[in-house]
Formats: C-alpha cells, sequence, structure tokens
C-alpha cells in the first residue's frame, strides 16, 4: 500500500513518544497537546499548532480532540503464519496430560508443521488474516512473521509469502524472519547433525537468495538445538547476510543469551533462565531482550526472566505476543503489555516502550519507526483514554480511538 501523498497535520494531540536520544532508554514523557505534520507519510514537523499551520498552508487538518497519541505498536516476535490449531491440546493439558505426552502422541510443534505443509498460499493467508486484523485493532503498524512450521524448503519459503502477502493485504509494516531452526524436522529425526549441515548448505543460502527474509532465528534449548549447533547456524546466516536473533533460555539456562550477543543478535527472545553473565553479554551487545509473558502465562511456568537485572545494565526490554498456536494464542499486543506488568513487573513506561522503540531496536527497525520523531514514517495510534497506564491497566478494552500508517488513517 503506497504512503499518502497529502500533506496532513494530525493536531492537538498529547504525545507519548520515547524522545530523540531517550529513545533507547525508553524515558518517554507526554506532552502537552502538539501538532505533527505528515508529508509524504513521513513526520515533517512537531510542534505547537500554531506555529505549525503557517508553514504548511493547505495541509489537511485531523483533530486528535486532545487525546493520547503513541507511536504505532510493534509486535516483534511472532508465528503468526501457520495452519491448524491446538485448541483440541489445551482441552488435555487442562485435562492433567503432560505437554510431553501430547508431544509424544504427535501434537506440539509438529502438529503445527504437518499442518502447515498441507495448506496452500491462500490458506496460510487467510487463516493469518484474522489475527492479523486483531494486532491491528489494538493498534498495530509494524509486525514480525517468523516461518519455521515447515521446515522443508517449499513451505518455509511459502510461510515467508504469505507474510509478504499480508504487507499488500494491510496497511503496515511486516519484517520476515526465517525460523530454519525451530524444530528437528520428522523426516530428520534423530538426526540433528544431519539437519544442521542441510540448513547451512542449501536451506539457509537458498532462503536468503529469494529474499523473503530480512533475518533469521533459532530454538536454542534442550527440546530444540544445543548451542554448537546454533552458533554454527548463526554463522552460516550471517555468511548469508541474515542477521540472527534467537529464542533463549526459556526452559533452561544454555547461556542463550551470551550466545545471541556474541554473534551481535538483534534480539534475544524469552530469557527467564538467563543469568547475570547472559545479561551483562546482551548490555555489551546493544542486542534487544525481547520478554514474552504469553507463553509464560500459558505455560503457568514459574521462572521469572531477571527483568531488574536486565534494566540495572540498561538492556532495552521489547515486549511481543509471540502469537502462536501452542503455547501463547495471543493476538493482542495490549494484553501482552498488561501480562507483562502484571506476571513480570514492567512499569507502564517499559511496557509503552517494549511495544514501540525498542520492539523496532529488535527488528532493526529503530531508524525508520519506534518513534514519533522528524524524518520517520507517521506510524501513530490515537487512544481514548485519559492515562497511558490505562492501556496497561485495563484488560480487554478496546480504547483504539483511530490509527494511522505512513500518515494515512484508517478508514
Ligand atoms: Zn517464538
Amino acid at each position: 500500500m503506497p504512503a499518502s501523498s497529502t500533506t496532513r497535520i494530525i493536531a492537538n494531540g498529547r504525545i507519548w513518544s520515547a524522545a530523540a536520544g531517550a529513545a533507547e532508554r525508553g524515558g518517554a514523557l507526554e506532552s502537552p497537546p502538539q501538532a505533527i505534520v505528515v508529508h509524504h507519510g513521513r513526520i515533517a514537523a512537531i510542534g505547537p499548532l500554531r506555529e505549525l499551520q503557517p508553514r504548511f498552508p493547505g495541509a489537511e487538518l485531523f483533530d486528535a480532540g486532545g487525546r493520547l497519541v503513541t507511536p504505532g505498536f510493534i509486535d516483534c516476535h511472532t508465528h503468526i503464519v501457520h495452519a491448524g490449531t491446538r485448541a483440541a491440546e489445551f482441552e488435555r493439558r487442562r485435562a492433567g496430560e503432560s505437554y510431553q505426552s501430547i508431544a509424544k502422541s504427535g501434537g506440539g510443534i509438529l502438529s503445527t508443521v504437518a499442518a502447515t505443509r498441507q495448506a496452500s498460499l491462500q490458506q496460510l493467508i487467510d487463516t493469518a488474516l484474522p489475527r492479523v486484523d486483531a494486532l491491528i485493532a489494538d493498534g498495530l503498524t509494524t509486525l514480525e512473521v517468523k516461518s519455521g512450521y515447515g521446515l522443508d524448503l517449499d513451505t518455509e519459503l511459502r510461510m515467508l509469502r504469505a507474510a509478504r502477502a499480508i504487507a499488500d493485504l494491510r496497511a503496515l509494516n511486516v519484517a520476515t524472519t526465517y525460523l530454519g531452526a525451530h524444530a528437528l524436522p520428522p523426516e530428520h529425526a534423530g538426526d540433528a547433525e544431519g539437519y544442521v549441515q542441510r540448513l547451512c548448505a542449501e536451506l539457509l543460502p537458498t532462503v536468503a537468495a529469494s529474499g523473503l527474509a530480512d533475518a533469521f532465528d533459532a530454538y536454542c534449548e534442550s527440546v530444540a538445538f544445543t548451542p554448537q549447533q546454533v552458533a554454527k547456524i548463526f554463522q552460516a546466516a550471517q555468511q548469508c547476510g541474515l542477521r540472527v536473533k534467537l529464542h533463549a533460555d526459556q526452559l533452561s539456562n544454555l547461556h542463550g543469551a551470551r550466545l545471541a550477543a556474541q554473534h551481535q543478535a538483534l534480539s534475544a527472545d524469552h530469557l527467564e533462565y538467563t543469568d547475570e553473565e547472559g545479561v551483562a553479554a546482551l548490555a555489551r551487545a546493544g542486542t534487544v531482550a525481547v520478554i514474552l509473558p504469553g507463553a509464560f502465562y500459558f505455560l503457568r511456568e514459574q521462572q521469572r526472566p531477571p527483568i531488574e537485572a536486565l534494566r540495572r545494565a540498561r538492556v532495552a526490554m521489547a515486549v511481543a505476543t509471540d502469537c502462536n498456536p501452542g503455547t501463547s494464542p495471543l493476538c493482542s499486543l495490549l494484553t501482552a503489555m498488561n501480562l507483562a506488568a502484571v506476571e513480570f513487573g514492567l512499569t507502564t513506561e517499559e511496557c509503552l516502550a517494549g511495544v514501540t522503540c525498542h520492539a523496532a531496536r529488535a527488528l532493526g527497525l529503530h531508524d525508520a519507526v519506534g518513534t514519533l520523531e522528524p524524518g520517520k514514517w507517521c506510524d501513530a495510534a490515537i487512544w481514548d483514554v485519559a492515562h497511558p497506564a490505562e492501556l496497561v491497566n485495563n484488560l480487554g478494552a478496546r480504547p483504539l480511538h483511530r490509527r494511522f500508517w505512513h500518515g494515512q488513517p484508517d478508514a
């Protein structure tokens, strides 16, 4: 979708946005009502309306009515493109069956792999769109989409194509991630080394050459890939010109955070079991810590990520939905913010920075989106709330008044 060529002024909005420089620390403050001038989809100026209006005669005026204006929300970690449902597994777990037993009987990630391999491109798009629309209704303007439920070349490419198609069908930015090391594909059962070799020599170079992936991701865990395997795969990904991300330290401490930092990863995600040394490594590398409270809540985990240590070390913390059919079927960033606050103790400011400026950094898109500053895309959300804390506090409310993508308001 093209950016609007109209010059537009969003007037009378109380702007919450991390300011230049302060963006990395999430040190944002709500401003008194100000105007945002948008030209060709980008922010041209921010300031008092009486000063800006004469400079941009003929600009179309949008009155925000004194409402809160934030950067458009960014979900920097999703598995939103997939086929099938795992709701029956949810019921089995409620009835007392363990996740391991369900996985053994063909459930878990591999059941989604089986369903996704059978789905056409159109089916993948059609089933993802309602979930994407739910995120958009909560102010989303940038979405990360991972592959990883194909684990064979055709399906992985089809998933990435579906993700790119979503960007054409909806007014939002889509960042794609090739999650080639999500799980061992069934045809490689018992042969992890064989798959790693094939991934490095064949799959990664082909996916990278397709131009369909903006980054590469892996799952470092006892039930997935070892740190040694991930290191090898990361090296291959980087040789193909892809930035890396890592599902790290979710269920145990395999020093995934340190591994991610050693490879200058954009982000290390989950981090429930990350220790002080891992936190220090993230801080040194400037790798974003992506907090995923949905999976923690849904799996009824007990181990919380080291929020206080991350805070002390000034590691940028992002908050994402991890939207996936098995462990976090969550299609709302507002709910993810509430979970991050209630379960992990994040402040309102941390939650908002987590779904705006820090999420942008986790995708390497911080020069283009994530804050409301001149030169960046005017991706913004206008909210019917008296105070920013209501966005975190009010569970299940739909406070979005209007969403702007590249300067264009939703109808
Ligand atoms: Zn994930």
